[in-house]
């Protein structure tokens, strides 16, 4: 069995304590305006192009010399540099054209990885993971798509007395969830926004099988670290915030963090080199010290009216 993997960072702090590993799986359920990691949405392997490294068809040509197609799908521009691949259907999607790029003018996102090939990964910085109290994050996109495998891969984990962390956004079925969550120590989740219609508009689907299923992991006694994207103009208007607090008060103990933060615009450079336009591309964030501001008044607020631990920001890193 393989899982289908978009990135693998090392060394990463915020995603679960200490040092850790994290891997991002390819494929998602959302599709939020907000995506930073838009590499992962897509079910498949995706080309990213990149014409500025690109040394010139004239100089070089292997992408062109190794296309099935003749390099049909290929296209240069005026300066004879890559500019893009049209992904039609004469594009058979071998990605033959990313391996012959000396210069990784063209990218593949997303590889095949067996359990013993991304746990030979993780072991290299067993040391950092013993001494931080870190471990091992899955993310993506959403892992959880890709239960059978994480569980597999989770388990391997827990054989090694590794910490381990699932990032999800929750709208999977719930028995792919438990599959994983048997070898999960912390479990970190978003609420997005609780009216199901603007869930829907912003995120590509509602908000029910997500909040049926924060519910119940929050009764399977394994720490809970809720974000929340907090983004003007779309779900950061103060009833919103509110109705999200209700719903995490309504959760208990479980939830170890709130964490509300702020929107960073991230990703503009993989959209452009995926082809996809960027929803948000026009949008302007505030600046840092407005956002600090009331990020601080917020976590105030929410956590002395509805108890519950909220955070604002992410720069500490998560001691649980
Ligand atoms: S993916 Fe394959 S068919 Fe498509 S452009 Fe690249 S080499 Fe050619
Ligand atoms: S193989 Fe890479 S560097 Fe060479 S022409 Fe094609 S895109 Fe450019």
């Amino acid at each position: 069995m393989t899982g289908l993997v978009s990135n693998i960072q090392k060394y990463t702090i915020h995603d679960g304590p200490g040092i850790r590993t994290e891997i991002f799986f390819t494929g998602c359920s959302l599709s939020c305006l907000w995506c930073s990691n838009p590499e992962t949405i897509a079910r498949h392997r995706r080309l990213g192009v990149y014409p500025a490294k690109c040394v010139e068809r004239g100089k070089c040509g292997w992408c062109v010399r190794d296309c099935p197609e003749g390099g049909a799908p290929i296209v240069f521009g005026a300066d004879d540099r890559l500019a893009a691949i049209r992904e039609t259907p004469e594009c058979l999607a071998c990605h033959r054209c990313a391996e012959a790029c000396p210069s990784r003018a063209i990218k593949t996102w997303g590889e095949e990885y067996t359990v013993g090939a991304l746990m030979k990964i993780i072991l290299q910085d067993r040391g950092y993971y013993e001494r931080t109290g870190g471990g091992v994050t899955l993310s993506g996109g959403e892992p959880l798509l890709q239960a059978e495998f994480c569980a597999g891969l989770l388990s391997e984990c827990r054989r090694e007395r590794i910490h381990t962390c699932a990032e999800t956004a929750f709208n999977v079925p719930w028995d792919d969830a438990l599959k994983v969550f048997e070898f999960t120590d912390l479990i970190i989740t978003d609420v997005k926004h609780t009216d199901a219609q603007k869930h829907r508009e912003y995120c590509g689907a509602g908000n029910a099988l997500i909040f049926e299923n924060i519910r119940k992991a929050s009764k399977l006694g394994i720490p809970l670290v809720i974000r929340t994207p907090v983004i003007p103009g779309y779900n950061a208007d103060e009833a919103n915030l509110r109705a999200s607090a209700e719903f995490i008060a309504s959760l208990g103990s479980s939830v170890a963090a709130w964490q509300l933060l702020p929107y960073r615009k991230m990703g503009t450079e993989k959209y452009a080199s995926l082809g996809i336009e960027y929803p948000l591309g026009d949008y302007e964030p505030p600046e840092r010290a407005v956002w600090e501001a009331e990020l601080l008044r917020l976590q105030a607020v929410l956590s002395s009216e509805y108890g519950v631990p909220v955070v604002a920001g992410s720069a500490d890193a998560l001691t649980l």
